[in-house]
């Protein structure tokens, strides 16, 4: 099976099936016949050995092209049990500037406490990487794009790096998804995803996933299991179900997206737009090259600022003003207010996020429709 479509429905799917279901059941036990199984491999749900964990970890490592995965019950739950799992005491970490803020806040207020430091870094300029080293360096972690800028960091470099120096190269591949990047291809060791985002895509599920060779899967799963962070009975059939659509999904959003982008681009009332398929992005060569389509995320900034961002967002009808991305339903939202209020006025404008920009998870409504509706917005807005 080569095509994403063909492995999103079919990879790892339950043989022979439970009783001729097409479609995995819900298995709603919470504990099942022991065999004599080791510990973490006995059936139990927290232990994500029922039938639909099974089928989940399969699907996602094919998807990400990696040897295993381990679904769990939230992104954070894939970070929290990466980072405790692959780090220890007086470890240090490289960490790319801009990264979600569960990431950053578990980094700064959490796990600090445990004496895990950590330095932050461009991940646009590799030479300044070794500068930060030191004896006790273990992980290098990125994300795939950033948010809401979508600057795609040098991959590739990181990659490299890591090999070089020994360094678990862990990567945040959440607002792309599979269906944009395979960070595995590009040598990264462990690939994580948020699935309550594009893996899912309907704004109705929290998950997560991580994804490398069965060697630190394990470890990592090991940890998962013990921290509590498995996906519930119903939950990995909603996100098995959310993920049979993955590549039609991305590529519909993805087409949007670019239309979506390129009008924006061109509209009066628009300052500036960030999307890596246009050919002003700072890293569109390097998109080009190394994600599969654009993707469908997007940021801009209206000539009217702040103020002009707040009537707009009053005045859009179809994109729902709510934080999260990647669904059926397009969302809109101020960074500077939402998603990135934990930070300090400096901290943003360091990081680029200006109080006027608007971030745009482009979903799977009609195209025709979402301009009709931006632009009756950005005339209301700019009245
Ligand atoms: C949403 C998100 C997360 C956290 O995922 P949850 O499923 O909400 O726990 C992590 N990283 C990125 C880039 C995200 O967008």
């Amino acid at each position: 099976m080569t095509d994403i479509q063909t492995r999103a429905i079919h990879a790892g799917r339950l043989e022979p099936r439970i009783e001729g279901a097409v479609v995995t059941p819900i298995f709603q036990s919470s504990t099942y016949e022991y065999h004599g199984e080791d510990y973490h491999d006995i059936g139990y749900l927290r232990l994500s050995t029922t039938p639909s964990h099974r089928v989940l970890a399969h699907r996602i490592a094919d998807l990400e092209g990696t040897e295993a995965a381990v679904v769990t019950g939230s992104g954070m739950a894939a970070i929290s049990s990466i980072l405790v799992s692959l780090l220890s005491a007086g470890d240090h970490l490289l960490v790319q500037d801009c990264t979600y803020g569960g990431t950053s806040g578990l980094l700064k207020n959490d796990l600090s406490r445990f004496d895990l430091s950590y330095t932050l870094i461009d991940a646009q300029v590799p030479d300044s990487w070794a500068a930060s080293l030191t004896d006790s360096t273990k992980a290098i972690y990125v994300e795939t794009l950033t948010n809401p800028l979508l600057e795609l960091a040098d991959l590739e470099a990181v990659a490299a790096f890591a090999d070089e120096h020994g360094l678990f190269a862990i990567i945040d591949n959440t607002f792309a998804s599979p269906a944009q990047c395979q960070p595995a291809a590009l040598g990264f060791d462990v690939v994580l995803e948020s699935c309550t985002k594009f893996m899912n895509g309907h704004n109705d599920l929290v998950a997560g996933s991580v994804a490398g060779s069965t060697e630190t899967v394990d470890r990592i799963k090991r940890t998962l299991d013990h921290l509590g962070g498995h996906l519930d009975a119903h939950g990995c059939f909603l996100l098995e179900r959310g993920l049979k659509t993955l590549g039609l999904r991305v590529a519909h959003q993805a087409a949007s997206a670019k239309r979506i982008a390129e009008f924006l681009d061109d509209h009066p009332a628009v300052a500036h737009v960030n999307y890596p398929g246009l050919s002003d992005h700072p890293q569109h060569e390097r998109a080009s090259r190394l994600l599969t389509t654009f993707g469908g995320m997007l940021s801009f900034e209206l000539e009217g600022g702040l103020e002009a961002a707040e009537r707009f967002l009053s005045a859009v009808r179809i994109p729902v003003v709510a934080a999260s991305l990647g669904g059926a339903e397009s969302l809109i939202v101020r960074p500077a207010a939402a998603v990135h209020g934990g930070l300090t006025p400096e901290e943003r404008a360091r990081s680029g996020i200006s109080d006027g920009l608007i971030r745009f998870s482009v979903g799977l409504e009609g195209p025709d429709d979402l301009i009709a509706d931006l632009t009756r917005a950005l005339d209301e807005s700019a009245a």
